[in-house]
């Protein structure tokens, strides 16, 4: 059994990216126009059939910080001291550069006071 499209159901459609095979979001692109883009390399791809595309999508400028705001996304927590609050566990993330020889960069969130900050590798 394939999940990757299931017809008949008509509310969830997934594509994955034919560049880099990262799964592909619906938004709105030039003109108005529904287009199914690739959150990883932002390429795009016109959709075909009907696809419901939410009010509050919009585009991310690619050199953007996309900070994960689904608080329905379990973050994993370590230890870390959060520079506003003094407490000392916060959830993190990494953010691959796409200068590879910079590495991931670390994102850490406290679980206090919700205060982001980041850290630049090194360890
Ligand atoms: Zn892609
Ligand atoms: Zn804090």
């Amino acid at each position: 059994m394939k999940f990757a499209s299931m017809p008949g159901t008509g509310c969830h459609y997934m594509q994955f990216c034919e560049k880099c095979g990262a799964l592909m979001v619906p938004t709105v692109g030039e003109g108005g126009k529904k287009v199914l883009m690739c959150r990883s390399c932002g390429h795009t791809m016109a959709v075909k059939g009907e696809l419901k595309v939410s009010q509050n999508v919009t585009r991310t400028p690619r050199d953007k910080i996309v900070v994960v705001e689904d608080e329905s996304v379990p973050m994993p927590k370590t230890a870390a001291v959060c520079p506003s609050c003094g407490n000392t566990e916060a959830y993190y993330w990494t953010v691959q550069t796409r200068r590879g020889d910079e590495g991931a960069t670390e994102f850490y969130r406290c679980t206090k006071c919700k205060q982001t900050w980041r850290y630049y590798g090194g360890r």
